[in-house]
């Protein structure tokens, strides 16, 4: 079997387009950045940051990279369920609440803990519509 060492960019490319168009969210503002993450919702401006620090990507590194823009997506799919203006109000609330408590907030807030559930419980499936799409 041969088993490939790289993603191309060509096909990253293509899987993000499947999954924003999957997921609805093909009209959300995308925006290229060179970051350390694959992927980031920038909730103060409802825009999904992509990563151009990674033109290809290394197979171990990949399930870090389709987790993150599964997690972002979903931030994105509640930024489009309730408006990003008002995501961004509720994702802010929910941060002074958890200061409040002396909790952490990220690690502790519910909109975090949702869209890494998604990120984790989604991953297997595109993995494999992937694979059988010989796209990695
Ligand atoms: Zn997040």
């Amino acid at each position: 079997m041969l088993i490939k060492e790289f993603i191309s960019e060509v096909n990253k490319t293509q899987m993000i387009t499947t999954l924003l168009k999957h997921y609805k969210v093909g009209n959300v503002r995308v925006k290229l950045k060179s970051m350390k993450d694959h992927a980031h919702f920038d909730v103060d401006r409802g825009t999904l940051q992509l990563s151009t620090k990674y033109k290809t990507i290394k197979n171990s590194q990949f399930k870090q990279f389709l987790i993150t823009i599964l997690h972002e997506i979903y931030h994105a799919m509640d930024a489009k369920r309730y408006g990003w203006k008002k995501f961004k109000n509720m994702y802010e609330y929910e941060m002074n609440l958890l200061v409040s408590k002396n909790k952490d907030e990220y690690k502790d807030n519910k909109y975090e803990i949702e869209a890494e559930d998604f990120g984790q419980k989604n991953y297997s499936k595109w993995y494999n519509t992937f694979k059988k799409q010989d796209l990695i």
